[in-house]
């Protein structure tokens, strides 16, 4: 049983409250800070007469003081309907965010972990992605706001680490789906199930032959805790998804057919930027961390329809 208290920033978001539920059941203090620009207070209704529960609304691209001993730094929007929607302040949550957190980490002396994304490695050249490949970025395009945002906290976060000393773990977020996904976030499992349960048109945007690796959201609440208490100092990056890879056309394909939709799959265009293929190497996060995904995609999806139904 662990007791510590712990700042989410972003917990009432998808991956955030997920992340608080399962940090409280274990007996941690936990202070939830969220702005709302896309999380919801429907995330933690069930969290809020936990007395070990406290909500914050702040904004975290202004300086925040608190006392606590772990900081998970989750607060950005993270679809690219809702980060493209103001990017400036996309590129201020992720860097002015990060400073500000760090920031506070050093003043407390806490550790902090940063949720980096995949999207560091652009539309990769290399594939699977590997910790130590680059990424093939455009820095001037529509994601932007996004890639650059979290590749700048990247640099941040080890700066920190090498001029302060500072205790930092950054993990490398793959696709990942589940309950609490906003039904309207453009993110292409919840509109793809929305749209199936509906009988909408299910939306391919390009031909669907891009590849995304889906992960089911407690493999990675799992994976990012080892990873901020793992004893070896390994501070990553650590790529957390599962890297069985699928076509868009197959998922469209697995939703319509898991839940028994009468839709029909449309082409749209495909959105700038848009990556061809995304697979994680993970063979890092199994060597330090002892972890991988354990829910196949056709578990995850049942767990994920069925919320979905439940909310439309
Ligand atoms: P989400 O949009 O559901 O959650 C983000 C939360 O941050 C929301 O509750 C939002 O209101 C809050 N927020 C945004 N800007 C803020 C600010 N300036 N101050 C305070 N709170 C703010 O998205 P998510 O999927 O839960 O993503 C959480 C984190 O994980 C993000 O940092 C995202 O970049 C990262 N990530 C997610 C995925 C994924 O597939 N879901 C993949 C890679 C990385
Ligand atoms: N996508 C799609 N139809 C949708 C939403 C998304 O075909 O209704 C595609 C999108 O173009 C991308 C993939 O699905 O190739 C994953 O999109 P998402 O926004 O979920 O994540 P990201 O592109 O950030 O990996």
């Amino acid at each position: 049983m662990s007791n510590k208290k712990i700042l989410v920033t972003g917990g009432a978001g998808f991956i955030g409250s997920h992340l608080c539920e399962y940090l409280l059941k274990r007996g941690d203090e936990i202070l939830c800070l969220d702005n709302f620009f896309t999380g919801a207070k429907r995330n933690i209704t069930r969290l809020l007469n936990n007395p070990n529960f406290e909500l914050l609304r702040h904004d975290i691209t202004f300086p925040l003081y608190v006392e606590v001993d772990e900081i998970y730094n989750l607060a950005c929007p993270a679809s690219p309907i809702h980060y493209q929607f103001d990017p400036v302040q996309t590129t201020k949550t992720s860097v002015h965010g990060a400073i500000n957190m760090l920031g506070l980490a050093k003043r407390i002396k806490a550790k902090i972990l940063q949720a980096s994304t995949s999207e560091v490695y652009g539309d990769p050249q290399v594939h699977p992605q590997k910790e130590n490949y680059w990424g093939n970025v455009n820095c001037i395009g529509p994601r932007s706001c996004y890639d650059e945002g979290k590749r700048c906290a990247e640099t941040l976060f080890f700066d920190y680490w090498r001029q302060h000393n500072l205790r930092i773990r950054v993990v490398r977020i793959f696709n990942t789906y589940g309950p609490k996904m906003a039904r309207n976030d453009g993110r292409v499992v919840s509109n793809f199930i929305v749209q199936a349960l509906r009988g909408e048109d299910i939306t391919i945007y390009g031909d669907g032959s891009q590849t995304r690796s889906f992960q089911y959201i407690d493999d990675l609440t799992i994976g990012m805790v080892k990873m901020m208490e793992n004893e070896n100092n390994f501070i990553g990056p650590v790529n957390l998804g599962n890297p069985k890879e699928f076509a868009i056309k197959e998922l469209a394909g697995k939703i319509i057919e898991m839940t028994c939709s009468k839709s029909k799959i449309v082409y749209k265009l495909l959105p700038e930027d848009d990556p061809k293929q995304r697979c994680p190497d993970i063979s890092l996060a199994k060597k330090e961390l002892a972890w991988e995904p354990n829910i196949p995609l056709e578990e995850g999806l049942k767990k994920t329809i069925e919320y979905f139904r439940n909310i439309i």
